[in-house]
């Protein structure tokens, strides 16, 4: 009872404090992200899975749009449709028409990229190692349906999760939320 009692105690304590102690709290990260609610749901995502031609895909997307989820590119920054847009919505994926990021979460990170500290849903996007600018590692960020290419995620963004989820506008397509 004491032993429990003194592991909730610590993990309620800042990160810093349960990460330094090593006799009780043996994994505070996996602790701290199975308690939490479940809020995703991976499998209907991946039921729903979209997968075309690349034939399909070129006449679906416009030239950039294609470039960008189906070859990984990234838009010039200050270019795309919605770096600077603060309207009340949700961005779905161009490709598939998934919900992946909400307007509230998007903050004005100054990179000339929409980015938003969290996806919709946490079963939205998919999460791959970039080795492309090595020997910098970048975790590169994907549709869980259609697999199109988004952008990338950093550990800079502000509170609550500290992330910075950067955006091509080309990957997206912005619906207004309804009156
Ligand atoms: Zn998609």
């Amino acid at each position: 009872m004491k032993t429990a009692l003194l592991l909730v105690l610590i993990c309620a304590l800042p990160s810093l404090a349960c990460s330094s102690d090593s006799k009780t709290a043996t994994e505070p990260t996996m602790t701290a992200e199975e308690t939490a609610p479940p809020s995703d749901t991976p499998e209907s995502a991946s039921e729903q899975r979209v997968v075309r031609t690349e034939a399909e895909w070129r006449e679906l997307l416009t030239p950039e749009q294609y470039h960008i989820t189906r070859e990984a590119g990234t838009e010039r920054p200050f270019s795309g449709d919605y770096w600077d847009k603060n309207d009340v919505g949700t961005y779905e994926c161009i490709g598939c028409n998934q919900n992946l990021f909400l307007s509230n979460t998007k903050f004005d990170a100054g990179c000339g990229w929409p980015s938003f500290f969290e996806p919709a849903t946490e079963g939205a996007v998919i999460y791959l190692e970039d080795r492309s600018l090595a020997p910098r590692i970048r975790t590169e960020i994907r549709c869980s349906r259609c697999d199109g290419h988004l952008g990338h995620v950093f550990d800079d963004g502000p509170p609550p999760t500290g992330k910075r989820y950067c955006l091509n506008s080309g990957a997206m397509l912005f619906k207004p939320a309804e009156e």
